[in-house]
Order: structure tokens, then C-alpha cells, then sequence
């Protein structure tokens, strides 16, 4: 009783929301990107529902810039649902290669096909139903592509939303009572165009370092008026990514490489990766005599930091060219020819393209006899 009272009392002390944020309609008209999955008239339905599908997911977590080619090249290999729910799927990760977030990739296709199966959803309920879209991709999908007046709240939303009505506290914790205060103004002044320019306004306008001077909403703006915009939103507490450090190892034989096919489950589902070892001290490097396993040489490049959103991976990537194979589980030998059409993630790619460039001069010399044994038997 008391929880919804404060939600009552919270909603009750913000301005209306059409007359608020009534001053961006004419600025998002003047400034309004061309964008390659943008309707022409913002006032019908979207002529092309897949095209706001693929770029809602292929803008989560990512920039506007990066995605354009993706999408471009996206439409023109899939132009539609049926061509992406019949594509295989190395076909659909290699086309998202570089794009990172697999997953997003996974949810379109399987979203793909429970459209072509059943239809698109008519209502939010139904479009959250769908592989991979949570409360904003619906919402998103919702008002850009069907008009359905469906507040989707995104990190730029959630931030402009916090300065405007002067939330102090983690804008989240009231997404629902955003949503409903906003659903006013996407009812009087157009679902997608309202939805798309509060977005616009916060990847333009009122970003990290707000651009308040150039800001239609500058006069109504809480934060601005009361001089708090840099605190406004509160940063959420970040998780502390865990830290490893490993070998990544790009093993050759006559003219076929040693990679992992692609799992269904875990940080890299859907990809090819090279084989992976920790990097441990208690590799002999004294006690190594690589040449019983056929080593006929190696190359080493200077090692890279990879980010994941949870992980940090410090990788020492190595290549090991061997006169006899071996076996090693999990693992395949796979002919040079095809090495490059096999999707893998950023870091495995980086060692795709380092094994053409020229090896580090001055390299240490790696524990191959450690490194082999431990691939060999599994560990
Ligand atoms: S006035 Fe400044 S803080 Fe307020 S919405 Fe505009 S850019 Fe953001």
C-alpha cells in the first residue's frame, strides 16, 4: 500500500508528459539522422517491420556508425524473415561477425521463424513473447514499427527522462512508472516519432557531457535548472569483471589448422575459436623439449586485453606449426581454404588476421612442450 502510494505520490509531482516534452517534436523534425532502417512518414506503420526488428538488435550495446554496414549487408543477404528462419546457422553468425553480443544474432533468427510461423504479435505482450526481445526491444518494435503507443525506455531514454523530471535516484527502479507518464506523449505526438526522439535527443544532445545550450528541452529540464545535470543519472554500481590470462593457440599441419566448432551454449555459442590454455607458472620452460611432438616452428605476437562485458581476457596468442598432428578433444582439423569463411568472435579473429602479419622479433620463448601436453591431454 505504502509502495504504491509513492509511486502515485512520484508520478503526481511530474509535469504532463505531451506538454513537457512537446518542445523536441519540431527540433527531432529538423535534426532527424537519415537512417537506413528509418520510415520516411513517422506518422503510418513502418513499411518493413523485420528492418526495425534487425536494427533494434543490432543496436543493443552498440553505435549507430558500426551498425549501418552491418545492417546494409544484413538486408541484402537476408531481405526479409523467411530468408534469415531458413538460414544455416555459421551463415548468420559469419554475417555478425565483428558485431560481438552472438546472442543477438541467435534471438533475430529464432524470433524470425516464430514470425514466419505464427505472424507478428499484435500487442506488446505478444512481441515480448519473442525469442530475445525484452521489455525495450518490444517496446521499441512496438512503437517504431506498429505505432502501438508502447514507451521504450533504453539507456539514452532512462538518462534524458532522469534529467528532465530531476531523479536522483537509479531511474531504473522507477521504469514503470516512467513508462506510464511517458505513454501520454507517444499517444499525442506519434508513437515512433516520440519514442525515436527522445533517443535521438540523448545520443545527440544529452549525453555523457550534455549539450544543454543546444537542448529543446532546456527550459523544462530539472537537472539543468537546478545545476545537477552531472550527477543525474546515478551510476549503478559496476561488477567487477573477472581477470584471466591465457594462451590462444593457432596449432597447423600440412595446410589444415586445429580449431573448436561451434558450441550451442556459453560466451562464445555459435563461434569458431581456437583452442584456449590458462597461462600458468608451473609450465617448465627449463625442463621443455618440444621436438617429440613435431614442432617445426613458432611465432608469437605482443599480447592484447579482450573485454567482455563480464571478463577480462589478457591473451598470448601463438602459433605453433607441427610436421605430425595430434589429437585433441573438442577440437578439429580444419583446411586452410575454409579458415576464413568460419565466423569466429573478435579475439579469435585477431589471431586469424595476425598469423599474415610478421611475429614478434624479440619474443621469449614460449613453454611449447607444456602447452602441447596440456592441449593433448585435454586439461
Ligand atoms: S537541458 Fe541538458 S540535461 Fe536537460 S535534457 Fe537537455 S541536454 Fe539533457
Amino acid at each position: 500500500m505504502l509502495l504504491i502510494l509513492y509511486r502515485e505520490n512520484l508520478r503526481m509531482s511530474w509535469p504532463d508528459s505531451a506538454e513537457l516534452l512537446a518542445p523536441i517534436v519540431p527540433w527531432f523534425t529538423a535534426v532527424c539522422r537519415e537512417l537506413p532502417w528509418r520510415a520516411q512518414d513517422l506518422d503510418r506503420l513502418h513499411p518493413d517491420p523485420y528492418a526495425v526488428l534487425v536494427s533494434e538488435q543490432m543496436l543493443q550495446q552498440t553505435q549507430v556508425s558500426t551498425v549501418i554496414p552491418y545492417f546494409q549487408r544484413w538486408m541484402n543477404r537476408y531481405p526479409d524473415l523467411g530468408s534469415l528462419a531458413i538460414a544455416s546457422s555459421d551463415e548468420i553468425h559469419k554475417s555478425w561477425e565483428g558485431l560481438g553480443y552472438y546472442r543477438r544474432v541467435r534471438n533475430l533468427q529464432s524470433a524470425a521463424q516464430a514470425i514466419v510461423q505464427h505472424n507478428w504479435p499484435r500487442d506488446l505482450k505478444g512481441l515480448m513473447q519473442l525469442p530475445g526481445l525484452g521489455p525495450y526491444t518490444a517496446a521499441a518494435v512496438a512503437s517504431i514499427a506498429f505505432q502501438l503507443p508502447e514507451p521504450a525506455l533504453d539507456g539514452n531514454a532512462f538518462r534524458v527522462l532522469a534529467r528532465i523530471l530531476g531523479i536522483a535516484s537509479d531511474p531504473k527502479k522507477a521504469g514503470n512508472e516512467l513508462r506510464t507518464w511517458l505513454k501520454p506523449a507517444l499517444q499525442t505526438h506519434g508513437p515512433s516519432r516520440m519514442t525515436q526522439a527522445v533517443m535521438e535527443l540523448g545520443a545527440m544532445v544529452c549525453g555523457s557531457n550534455p549539450k544543454c545550450s543546444e537542448c529543446p528541452l532546456a527550459v523544462g529540464c530539472q537537472a539543468h535548472r537546478q545545476g545537477v545535470v552531472q550527477s543525474i543519472p546515478m551510476r549503478a554500481t559496476r561488477i567487477k569483471p573477472t581477470e584471466v590470462e591465457l594462451w590462444l593457440l593457432a596449432v597447423q599441419f600440412q595446410h589444415h589448422w586445429l580449431v573448436r566448432p561451434p558450441t550451442e551454449k556459453g560466451l562464445l555459442a555459435g563461434l569458431w575459436s581456437w583452442p584456449t590454455l590458462a597461462v600458468e607458472t608451473t609450465d617448465d620452460l627449463a625442463a621443455e623439449n618440444p621436438h617429440p611432438y613435431g614442432l617445426i616452428h613458432w611465432r608469437s605476437w605482443p599480447s592484447w586485453t579482450q573485454i567482455y562485458s563480464h571478463r577480462r581476457e589478457k591473451v598470448q596468442p601463438l602459433a605453433l606449426e607441427m610436421a605430425a598432428s595430434f589429437e585433441c578433444a573438442g577440437c578439429v582439423w580444419e583446411d586452410e581454404n575454409s579458415l576464413q569463411a568460419l565466423a569466429m568472435g573478435r579475439r579469435d579473429q585477431q589471431l586469424r588476421e595476425q598469423l599474415s602479419t610478421s611475429p614478434s622479433k624479440k619474443a621469449e620463448a614460449p613453454p611449447i612442450a607444456g602447452l602441447l601436453n596440456r592441449l593433448i591431454a585435454g586439461s
